[in-house]
């Protein structure tokens, strides 16, 4: 495929939901997989709607995911401005072009008649459309003589301008034909479309002009979007026409649905059942905030991987996917027509398998700084080998600490109920032995420690438990952690040492 040039084009009303960043994904994969361009354009002509730090937030959720745009506001611009309230003196002429073509006209209605229509219909249980059955019965320039329009503009009479979306008297086909990647050949009836505003009297276009000329200047070749936009589809391939521009491909990507697979993902089904649906945390102006995946501990390797399968399949079993690998792979024919549920529990999955993959290192840097914050400082080639030992029961960064307390502090409690279950008569006594044990072996590491206390507990004729148990219940507190012999490696012999004789006093 060639000079493969794809966009994401959201509009700056607030955090972009990660139905958005799938959009957005899709979008970038399908642009590396073909050398091609990834654009980023913000469509900020609804200034109604529109939030001072939503482009910020956009660009570093981008970043983040590690799926920046190749051209867009400050990048590349080339086909720039990428900000349409920047490209605002450009539209004008296009809609001018299309009333000069009678594609559009000019509509002087204003809201409160508009209301008297659809208040009217409604009383008869009708809809008001203002399409071609009544545009010559109203407020516009099909109506109006040429003269009363031209008085009218000229007394600052506020207009807006409308596409004349089908007209039998013009020979307009009764159809609109079009293709989507995913769904196939799909047709629209003309009459039963409205004729959509293109142009408003604040001087801005709509969404729909503006987003046909900016696809059409920026050289887009495919639009891939969300299926909320389906409906606007027929607008958009008959604005094309109207305009004799070559379409660009069209997809159009299923919904994100919630965890129980109804209706559309939501941030209330997030607020509900706690997880985020924001990449990063939201401050909105008033102050609220909104968790993100990165501030909840997600990697954005999780993110991406999570959000590539929601929609998309492989064809085959494997669910592990890296950019690298997912940009080889990804093929819109592969993109299903139908809903896609989200699935939270399968989104923790996916950071427990991203934790495995992840550097010793990396992860020590990052439960370093949770130490410092509970006030501990250690050696960084320490914290390393607590995260070796650890990792693999862990989820996120965050679950470190309660796995791995003991290797930083002495137990402050014993576990009331292993207590009682494993220190028994005699368990004092044996520890006192266990303790002069430890005390003479010379080479205090992980191996050699087990090595000589099995060998004791094995000429007492013992079970391993009578010992095994309470040594663990000295060194954790508790019946869980890593092999035991690595734990007292960590701590050292001294520390070893004094846990058990502090086990011996309290229990
Ligand atoms: N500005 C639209 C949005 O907010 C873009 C839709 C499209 O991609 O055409 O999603």
């Amino acid at each position: 495929m060639n000079n493969v040039r794809v966009r994401f084009a959201p509009s700056p009303t607030g955090p972009l939901h990660i139905g958005g960043v799938r959009t957005a994904l899709f979008n970038y994969l399908f642009a590396k997989k073909h050398n091609g361009t990834f654009v980023l354009r913000i469509e900020d002509t609804d200034q109604t709607r529109y939030v001072a730090n939503a482009e910020k937030y956009i660009i570093n959720s981008l970043n983040w995911c590690n799926i920046p745009y190749d051209e867009g506001p400050g990048k590349n611009e080339k086909f720039g401005p990428y900000r349409q309230s920047e490209r605002k003196e450009l539209y004008k002429k296009y809609a001018e072009e299309l009333i000069a073509n009678n594609k559009a006209y000019y509509a002087f209605d204003t809201a409160e008649e508009l209301d008297v229509h659809r208040k009217d219909h409604e009383a008869n249980k009708k809809t008001f459309i203002y399409n071609w059955h009544n545009r010559s019965k109203l407020n516009n320039s099909v109506s109006l003589s040429k003269e009363e329009v031209e008085k009218r503009i000229a007394n600052g009479d506020k207009y807006v301008v409308r596409f004349k979306m089908y007209d039998p008297e013009n020979n307009d086909a009764e159809t609109i034909e079009a293709n989507d990647i995913i769904r196939g050949h799909v047709t629209f009836k003309r009459e039963i479309l409205d004729d959509k505003i293109l142009f408003k009297s604040d001087g801005m276009p709509t969404y729909h002009l503006a987003n046909i000329v900016d696809d059409h200047l920026m050289e887009i070749s495919h639009v891939i979007r969300g299926e909320e936009w389906l409906p606007s589809l027929p607008l958009h391939i008959a604005l094309y026409e109207a305009f004799k521009w070559n379409a660009p491909e069209f997809a159009h990507l299923p919904l994100i649905l919630k965890p129980v697979g109804k209706g559309k993902l939501s941030k209330r089904d997030g607020d509900k059942l706690g997880f985020p649906v924001f990449p990063l945390e939201y401050t909105n102006p008033e102050g609220e905030v909104s968790r993100g995946y990165k501030e909840d501990g997600y990697f954005s390797e999780t993110v991406i991987n999570f959000l590539a399968l929601l929609g998309w399949n492989p064809g085959t079993e494997q669910e592990l996917f890296s950019l690298e690998e997912l940009v080889k792979t990804f093929d819109l024919a592969r993109v299903n027509k139908s809903g896609a549920r989200f699935d939270p529990d399968k989104t923790k999955w996916f950071n427990q398998q991203y934790m495995q993959q992840k550097p010793n290192e990396e992860l020590a840097v990052l439960f370093a700084e949770v130490l410092k914050e509970k006030g501990i400082s250690s050696e960084i080639s320490f914290i390393e080998k607590v995260v070796a030992s650890i990792k693999e029961r862990a989820t996120f960064v965050n679950d470190f600490w309660d796995l791995s307390s003991f290797f930083f502090e002495a137990p402050t409690e014993f576990d009331a109920k292993a207590s009682k279950k494993n220190w028994k008569e005699g368990t004092a006594e044996l520890m006192q032995e266990l303790i002069s044990i430890i005390e003479n072996i010379e080479d205090f590491n992980s191996a050699s420690i087990e090595t000589i206390v099995k060998e004791w507990i094995t000429s007492k004729e013992i079970g391993f438990g009578k010992v095994m148990q309470p040594f663990r219940l000295s060194l954790v507190g508790a019946m869980k952690g890593p092999h035991l012999f690595d734990i007292a490696e960590m701590i050292g012999k001294q520390q070893t040492i004094d846990r058990i004789k502090k086990a011996i006093d309290t229990l």
